[in-house]
């Protein structure tokens, strides 16, 4: 199995170079040469497998066998998922007969980017060692420096999936002030010698910013080899694959009938874990549509609406008063404060501009809407390139693009997509405590529990629901206390793991402005450190 760029290009990578690379140099994003297509018998055969039997079952689907090895693979995946606190690794827990929760929050940061994470560090881990094995005695060993802008959730996650491994460095710039206590914590807690905590002063999408420009860097990015932790990196579309298949069968498991059709419903920010559950689809795994379920940023839900992906839009809907205080942003550099773009909800995880993932559902789209009759494969996947290309330019240059009609009608093939506000989601964790049985859902979650309630009624009578949760509701606690006043929050909610985190010691680098060079200086800083072999300690 081979991964090209979606902007076009001849080149065609291996698994093992789309992974370390991340982002292409095009700025484009890697995708499959093809999309794999299930085992004749894995209805069957497949009907007893473990998370970990998922796990090598699919991945190797799209990593050929002389890259990793189905044994190695398993070794892999049993090493990533042995830090989950589950036997199930990522279990459903029934609702209803009609919904059921796939909670993807049981690793050790509590929230879903773990599933991918855990593997990422693991399979960076896996192909450095594999590569300086084979240098020569005195050859210069390869490093890896991973680089990733985080909103809260990804920086923990990632921090724990690659603290401690060998030849990495990790960089994780977040907004200073911007993320939640016990994520700040999390992340900034975590004191071993590789993994380095930025806070930026800056909104998320600066940072995400800045590790753009760092990616495109051509000099820095060869000096230091940067590898992408954020959710385009390949590996982890892969890796949340797996749970889709997992809640299939154990969903189906616990049913009455087996005449039923599954509809998964995701929280969605940049569009990593609802494009994994296309991925299950297009291989052949049996759902409706996937439900898109975005907060006030919708970005996404306008798109199914319209046609139209665009930043921000035209009429700015006003503030409506129930969530956070716009934070007053000071900087002093001309950029307008966040107010303008992002908007700060009770589900931050997924308070994006854009999603950075969804350029690889385009490429499909624009791939389908090539006129077939044009030429073979090869001259249908390079004018679906140009015309991504093209739309993603637009979106570059005028902040939005629009798609032709018989394109958004694609779309809605697949997928349907709600926005649920602030004020939805509050009263939804609130409805789904009270209810039978009581549910705690953290607000990412509640997003989606509220999107499928909305769209149920509209459903078959045949049709159940599978709602992703996609963090542990401690993570989020000012949402699901101003939910639940009457909760008492450390004896119901809060896990023994989060008691004293906010005490223990810290190791973070400030950044007085959201500014590219600043962030340089910091890398190379900790590089010479690390090459001297001296303890590299910078905390305030
Ligand atoms: C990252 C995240 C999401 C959104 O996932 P995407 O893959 O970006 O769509 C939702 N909920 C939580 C808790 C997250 O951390």
């Amino acid at each position: 199995m081979k991964y090209f760029s979606t902007r076009g290009g001849s080149q065609e990578l291996s698994f093992e170079e789309t992974v370390l690379t991340g982002l292409a140099p095009n700025g484009g994003l890697y995708i499959p040469t093809s999309i794999p297509t299930l085992p004749q018998d894995w209805q069957t055969e497949w009907a007893s497998y473990s998370f970990v039997d998922f796990s090598v079952a699919i991945l190797s689907l799209y990593i050929s066998p002389n890259e990793i090895t189905q044994e190695e693979l398993r070794v892999l995946v049993e090493k990533s998922y042995a830090s989950f606190r589950h036997p199930d690794v990522t279990p459903v827990k029934k609702l209803s007969d009609k919904a059921f929760v796939l909670e993807l929050f049981h690793g050790p940061t509590f929230a879903f980017k773990d599933v991918a994470l855990q593997l990422l560090g693991n399979l960076f881990e896996f192909f450095l060692l594999r590569r300086n094995a084979r240098k020569a005695p005195g050859e210069r060993q390869e490093k890896l420096t991973v680089v990733g802008a985080t909103s809260g959730d990804t920086g923990s996650a990632a921090i724990y999936g690659l603290r401690n491994k060998a030849n990495i460095s990790i960089f994780i710039l977040h907004p200073k002030g911007r993320v939640s206590p016990i994520q700040e914590a999390q992340m900034t807690t975590v004191t071993d010698a590789n993994v380095h905590n930025l806070a930026v002063k800056a909104t998320f999408d600066d940072c995400q910013d800045i590790v753009k420009a760092l990616f495109s860097d051509q000099a820095f990015n060869t000096t230091h080899r940067l590898g992408a932790v954020n959710s385009i990196n390949w590996a982890r579309i892969l890796a949340q694959t797996v749970y889709y298949f997992l809640a299939y069968f154990h969903v189906r498991s616990q049913l009455p009938s087996s005449q039923v059709e599954l509809q998964y419903v995701v929280p969605t920010g940049n569009f990593g874990d609802v494009l994994a559950g296309f991925y299950a689809k297009k291989m052949g795994l049996p759902m409706g549509k996937l439900v898109v379920a975005t907060n006030e940023n919708d970005i996404l839900a306008r798109f199914w609406k319209s046609g139209k992906y665009e930043k921000v839009e035209s009429s700015l809907d006003g503030v409506d008063g129930t969530g956070p205080t716009e934070p007053v942003d000071g900087a002093s550099d001309g950029k307008q404060a966040t107010g303008a773009g992002v908007k700060e909800t009770y589900s931050p995880a997924m308070d994006i501009l854009v999603s950075s993932n969804f350029e690889r559902l385009l490429w499909y789209l624009a791939y389908e809407s090539v006129d077939v009759g044009k030429g073979d494969e090869n001259v249908r996947r390079k004018e679906a390139c140009e015309i991504l290309d093209g739309w993603m330019s637009k979106v570059k240059s005028d902040g939005r693009v629009e798609v032709p009609v018989k394109v958004l009608e694609e779309a809605r093939k697949d997928f349907l997509a709600e926005r649920i506000s602030d004020e939805q989601t509050l009263e939804t964790i609130k409805l789904y405590h009270d209810g039978t049985p009581s549910y705690i859902a953290d607000p990412h979650t509640a997003v989606g529990l509220a999107a499928a309630r909305l769209i149920a009624p509209q459903n078959p009578s045949t049709t159940t629901q599978i709602i992703l949760s996609t963090a542990h509701p401690a993570k989020f606690s000012e949402a699901v206390t101003r939910a639940l006043p009457d909760l008492d929050f450390d004896v119901e909610v809060l896990p023994e793991e989060f008691k004293g985190l906010l005490k223990k010691e810290r190791r973070v680098v400030d950044v007085e402005r959201p500014e590219v060079n600043l962030v340089k200086a910091v890398i190379e800083r900790f590089a010479q450190v690390e090459e001297g072999g001296e303890e590299g300690g910078a905390s305030g």
